[in-house]
Protein backbone atom coordinates (compact mmCIF):
# COMPACT_ATOMS: atom_id res chain seq x y z
CA UNK A 1 0.00 0.00 0.00
CA UNK A 2 1.26 3.56 -1.10
CA UNK A 3 1.12 6.04 1.55
CA UNK A 4 1.62 9.70 0.77
CA UNK A 5 2.04 12.62 3.39
CA UNK A 6 0.31 16.28 2.18
CA UNK A 7 0.68 18.36 4.99
CA UNK A 8 -0.81 17.32 8.06
CA UNK A 9 -2.65 14.28 6.27
CA UNK A 10 -1.86 10.94 5.07
CA UNK A 11 -3.18 9.51 2.01
CA UNK A 12 -2.66 6.02 2.03
CA UNK A 13 -4.20 3.33 -0.57
CA UNK A 14 -4.20 2.10 -4.59
CA UNK A 15 -5.05 2.77 -7.19
CA UNK A 16 -4.83 1.07 -10.41
CA UNK A 17 -7.17 1.45 -13.12
CA UNK A 18 -10.08 -1.38 -13.57
CA UNK A 19 -8.26 -3.19 -10.66
CA UNK A 20 -8.90 -1.43 -7.30
CA UNK A 21 -8.96 2.65 -6.05
CA UNK A 22 -9.42 2.39 -2.28
CA UNK A 23 -7.85 5.25 -0.38
CA UNK A 24 -8.13 6.21 3.49
CA UNK A 25 -7.34 9.44 5.12
CA UNK A 26 -7.00 8.13 8.98
CA UNK A 27 -7.31 12.00 10.70
CA UNK A 28 -10.48 12.48 8.83
CA UNK A 29 -11.60 8.56 9.53
CA UNK A 30 -12.71 8.23 6.22
CA UNK A 31 -12.11 6.43 2.81
CA UNK A 32 -12.78 7.12 -0.21
CA UNK A 33 -13.90 4.07 -2.50
CA UNK A 34 -13.44 0.76 -1.72
CA UNK A 35 -12.27 -1.33 -4.52
CA UNK A 36 -10.85 -3.74 -2.38
CA UNK A 37 -10.96 -3.61 1.64
CA UNK A 38 -7.74 -3.97 3.83
CA UNK A 39 -8.09 -5.12 7.23
CA UNK A 40 -6.59 -1.72 8.19
CA UNK A 41 -9.60 0.59 6.80
CA UNK A 42 -12.06 -1.74 8.74
CA UNK A 43 -12.18 0.76 11.80
CA UNK A 44 -12.40 3.52 9.81
CA UNK A 45 -16.24 5.34 10.10
CA UNK A 46 -17.12 6.69 6.56
CA UNK A 47 -16.85 5.56 3.36
CA UNK A 48 -17.55 7.82 0.31
CA UNK A 49 -17.83 5.77 -2.81
CA UNK A 50 -17.73 7.40 -6.20
CA UNK A 51 -19.79 5.16 -8.78
CA UNK A 52 -20.61 1.37 -9.36
CA UNK A 53 -17.27 0.35 -11.30
CA UNK A 54 -16.37 -2.58 -9.27
CA UNK A 55 -12.85 -1.61 -9.03
CA UNK A 56 -14.27 1.25 -6.59
CA UNK A 57 -16.69 -0.39 -4.31
CA UNK A 58 -16.38 -4.32 -4.34
CA UNK A 59 -14.48 -3.86 -0.83
CA UNK A 60 -18.02 -3.05 0.84
CA UNK A 61 -19.27 -6.76 2.01
CA UNK A 62 -16.12 -7.07 3.48
CA UNK A 63 -16.15 -3.65 5.20
CA UNK A 64 -19.66 -4.31 6.22
CA UNK A 65 -19.10 -8.09 7.32
CA UNK A 66 -15.67 -7.29 9.11
CA UNK A 67 -17.07 -4.48 11.28
CA UNK A 68 -20.35 -7.02 12.18
CA UNK A 69 -18.52 -10.06 13.09
CA UNK A 70 -15.66 -8.04 15.27
CA UNK A 71 -18.80 -5.88 17.10
CA UNK A 72 -18.27 -2.55 15.55
CA UNK A 73 -21.12 -0.74 14.78
CA UNK A 74 -22.22 0.19 11.18
CA UNK A 75 -20.12 2.67 9.43
CA UNK A 76 -21.34 5.34 7.70
CA UNK A 77 -21.13 4.48 3.61
CA UNK A 78 -22.10 6.97 0.84
CA UNK A 79 -22.48 6.19 -2.23
CA UNK A 80 -24.62 7.34 -5.73
CA UNK A 81 -28.24 7.27 -5.69
CA UNK A 82 -28.31 5.57 -8.87
CA UNK A 83 -27.87 2.03 -7.65
CA UNK A 84 -28.04 2.26 -4.25
CA UNK A 85 -30.96 -0.07 -3.94
CA UNK A 86 -28.95 -2.61 -5.77
CA UNK A 87 -26.25 -2.84 -4.09
CA UNK A 88 -28.69 -2.87 -0.65
CA UNK A 89 -29.65 -5.95 -2.61
CA UNK A 90 -26.02 -7.19 -3.27
CA UNK A 91 -25.35 -6.76 0.56
CA UNK A 92 -27.93 -8.64 1.65
CA UNK A 93 -27.59 -11.15 -0.62
CA UNK A 94 -24.01 -11.89 0.20
CA UNK A 95 -24.82 -11.15 3.91
CA UNK A 96 -27.52 -14.51 3.77
CA UNK A 97 -25.56 -16.49 1.63
CA UNK A 98 -22.31 -15.86 4.40
CA UNK A 99 -23.97 -16.49 7.79
CA UNK A 100 -28.34 -16.55 6.82
CA UNK A 101 -28.79 -12.97 8.89
CA UNK A 102 -28.54 -9.61 7.11
CA UNK A 103 -25.19 -8.27 8.57
CA UNK A 104 -25.82 -4.17 10.12
CA UNK A 105 -24.74 -1.57 7.63
CA UNK A 106 -26.04 1.99 6.83
CA UNK A 107 -25.95 2.47 3.70
CA UNK A 108 -26.81 6.33 2.68
CA UNK A 109 -27.86 7.39 -1.25
CA UNK A 110 -26.33 10.97 -2.29
CA UNK A 111 -26.87 12.83 -5.49
CA UNK A 112 -25.03 16.37 -6.25
CA UNK A 113 -25.49 19.12 -4.32
CA UNK A 114 -25.57 17.37 -0.78
CA UNK A 115 -23.97 18.75 2.24
CA UNK A 116 -23.17 15.62 4.29
CA UNK A 117 -22.13 16.50 7.48
CA UNK A 118 -20.06 13.60 9.30
CA UNK A 119 -17.86 13.89 12.60
CA UNK A 120 -17.99 16.97 14.82
CA UNK A 121 -16.37 19.55 12.39
CA UNK A 122 -16.63 17.81 8.68
CA UNK A 123 -18.70 18.10 6.23
CA UNK A 124 -18.50 16.16 2.56
CA UNK A 125 -20.21 18.39 -0.29
CA UNK A 126 -21.15 15.94 -3.07
CA UNK A 127 -19.83 16.80 -6.50
CA UNK A 128 -21.12 16.24 -10.09
CA UNK A 129 -18.64 14.00 -12.42
CA UNK A 130 -19.15 12.98 -15.97
CA UNK A 131 -18.14 8.98 -16.42
CA UNK A 132 -20.17 5.75 -18.25
CA UNK A 133 -22.01 5.77 -15.25
CA UNK A 134 -23.39 7.86 -12.82
CA UNK A 135 -20.53 8.87 -10.60
CA UNK A 136 -20.07 11.66 -7.60
CA UNK A 137 -16.88 13.34 -6.09
CA UNK A 138 -16.74 15.02 -3.01
CA UNK A 139 -15.41 18.13 -1.18
CA UNK A 140 -14.13 17.56 2.35
CA UNK A 141 -14.02 20.65 4.55
CA UNK A 142 -13.93 21.52 8.29
CA UNK A 143 -16.28 23.95 9.94
CA UNK A 144 -14.70 26.34 11.84
CA UNK A 145 -16.28 29.33 14.18
CA UNK A 146 -14.52 32.23 13.12
CA UNK A 147 -15.47 35.63 15.62
CA UNK A 148 -17.56 38.35 13.46
CA UNK A 149 -14.90 41.34 12.93
CA UNK A 150 -16.87 43.82 14.73
CA UNK A 151 -15.93 41.82 17.56
CA UNK A 152 -12.28 41.73 16.70
CA UNK A 153 -10.26 43.19 19.93
CA UNK A 154 -12.63 42.59 22.78
CA UNK A 155 -11.24 41.09 25.98
CA UNK A 156 -12.47 37.47 26.11
CA UNK A 157 -14.81 38.53 29.18
CA UNK A 158 -16.46 40.77 27.22
CA UNK A 159 -17.20 38.24 24.32
CA UNK A 160 -18.24 35.55 26.83
CA UNK A 161 -20.82 38.21 28.07
CA UNK A 162 -22.36 38.74 24.70
CA UNK A 163 -22.41 35.28 24.08
CA UNK A 164 -24.28 34.19 27.50
CA UNK A 165 -26.63 37.46 26.54
CA UNK A 166 -27.95 35.68 23.34
CA UNK A 167 -25.86 37.51 20.58
CA UNK A 168 -24.31 35.19 18.14
CA UNK A 169 -20.37 36.84 17.93
CA UNK A 170 -19.27 34.52 15.14
CA UNK A 171 -19.98 33.28 11.82
CA UNK A 172 -19.50 29.30 10.46
CA UNK A 173 -16.41 29.25 7.84
CA UNK A 174 -15.49 26.19 5.94
CA UNK A 175 -11.79 25.64 5.24
CA UNK A 176 -11.70 23.40 2.29
CA UNK A 177 -9.09 20.21 3.49
CA UNK A 178 -9.45 17.58 0.68
CA UNK A 179 -11.19 17.03 -2.56
CA UNK A 180 -11.56 13.19 -4.24
CA UNK A 181 -12.20 13.29 -8.18
CA UNK A 182 -12.93 9.36 -8.33
CA UNK A 183 -13.75 8.42 -12.48
CA UNK A 184 -14.62 11.76 -14.99
CA UNK A 185 -14.29 12.77 -18.24
CA UNK A 186 -14.48 16.42 -16.85
CA UNK A 187 -13.96 18.03 -13.79
CA UNK A 188 -16.87 20.69 -12.14
CA UNK A 189 -14.10 23.40 -11.11
CA UNK A 190 -17.19 25.70 -10.63
CA UNK A 191 -19.80 23.46 -8.89
CA UNK A 192 -18.32 24.55 -5.87
CA UNK A 193 -16.86 27.50 -5.02
CA UNK A 194 -14.55 26.62 -2.58
CA UNK A 195 -13.39 23.83 -4.67
CA UNK A 196 -10.24 25.18 -6.12
CA UNK A 197 -8.59 26.30 -2.78
CA UNK A 198 -8.90 22.65 -1.33
CA UNK A 199 -5.70 21.95 0.52
CA UNK A 200 -5.26 18.65 -1.56
CA UNK A 201 -6.32 17.37 -4.71
CA UNK A 202 -7.01 13.41 -5.74
CA UNK A 203 -7.35 13.32 -9.06
CA UNK A 204 -7.58 10.63 -11.91
CA UNK A 205 -4.91 10.50 -14.68
CA UNK A 206 -6.08 7.98 -16.46
CA UNK A 207 -4.48 7.91 -19.93
CA UNK A 208 -1.16 9.57 -20.74
CA UNK A 209 0.04 8.75 -24.47
CA UNK A 210 -0.81 10.95 -27.34
CA UNK A 211 -2.62 7.84 -29.07
CA UNK A 212 -5.00 7.09 -25.76
CA UNK A 213 -7.12 10.06 -26.30
CA UNK A 214 -9.72 8.67 -27.92
CA UNK A 215 -9.79 5.80 -25.83
CA UNK A 216 -9.76 8.43 -22.85
CA UNK A 217 -13.31 10.29 -24.78
CA UNK A 218 -14.45 6.84 -24.87
CA UNK A 219 -13.94 5.23 -21.59
CA UNK A 220 -14.96 8.98 -19.78
CA UNK A 221 -11.56 9.57 -17.66
CA UNK A 222 -9.00 12.01 -17.55
CA UNK A 223 -6.11 12.30 -20.04
CA UNK A 224 -2.79 13.65 -19.37
CA UNK A 225 -3.31 16.74 -22.32
CA UNK A 226 -6.22 18.44 -20.21
CA UNK A 227 -4.17 18.39 -17.04
CA UNK A 228 -1.76 21.68 -17.32
CA UNK A 229 -5.16 23.49 -17.87
CA UNK A 230 -7.05 21.98 -14.81
CA UNK A 231 -3.89 22.53 -12.71
CA UNK A 232 -3.65 26.37 -13.59
CA UNK A 233 -7.81 26.72 -11.56
CA UNK A 234 -6.41 25.06 -8.81
CA UNK A 235 -4.71 26.29 -6.09
CA UNK A 236 -4.12 23.31 -3.92
CA UNK A 237 -0.58 22.91 -2.34
CA UNK A 238 -1.16 19.07 -2.86
CA UNK A 239 -2.10 17.01 -5.72
CA UNK A 240 -2.49 13.57 -6.20
CA UNK A 241 -2.83 11.54 -9.47
CA UNK A 242 -4.63 8.03 -9.45
CA UNK A 243 -5.88 5.52 -11.04
CA UNK A 244 -3.39 5.61 -14.20
CA UNK A 245 -4.30 2.56 -16.78
CA UNK A 246 -2.54 -0.52 -16.07
CA UNK A 247 -0.85 -0.69 -19.98
CA UNK A 248 1.59 2.17 -18.36
CA UNK A 249 4.30 1.02 -16.37
CA UNK A 250 5.38 3.38 -13.26
CA UNK A 251 8.17 4.75 -15.61
CA UNK A 252 6.33 5.90 -18.58
CA UNK A 253 3.77 7.88 -15.96
CA UNK A 254 6.76 9.12 -14.57
CA UNK A 255 8.44 10.51 -17.70
CA UNK A 256 4.86 11.18 -19.50
CA UNK A 257 4.12 13.24 -16.35
CA UNK A 258 7.56 15.19 -16.17
CA UNK A 259 7.21 16.21 -20.10
CA UNK A 260 3.41 17.61 -19.81
CA UNK A 261 3.79 19.50 -16.56
CA UNK A 262 5.88 22.56 -15.49
CA UNK A 263 8.32 22.59 -12.67
CA UNK A 264 5.78 24.69 -10.13
CA UNK A 265 3.37 22.27 -10.81
CA UNK A 266 5.54 18.74 -10.33
CA UNK A 267 6.56 20.40 -7.24
CA UNK A 268 2.85 19.97 -5.72
CA UNK A 269 2.01 16.51 -7.44
CA UNK A 270 2.65 13.28 -6.07
CA UNK A 271 1.90 9.84 -7.98
CA UNK A 272 0.06 6.95 -6.15
CA UNK A 273 2.12 4.41 -8.08
ZN1 LIG B 1 -12.15 3.10 -12.18
ZN1 LIG C 1 -15.25 3.87 -13.61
Amino acid sequence: MVSLRCGNLEIEGESSSAVATYLRVKELDLIFDLGRCPMSFIGIGHVFISHFHLDHYFGIPIYVSQRWLNGIPPGNIYVPQEGADQLRDLVEQISLLDCGKVWDYRLTPVQPGDDIPFRENLVAHVLPLDHRVPSVGYLVCEIRDKLKSEFFGLPGAEIARLRRSGITVTNRVELPLIAYLGDTHTVPVDFHPLLKGCQVLICECTFLLPEHRDRAAQTMHLHLDTLPTLLEVFESEHIILTHFSRRYSPETIRTQIRSALSPEDLSRIQLLI
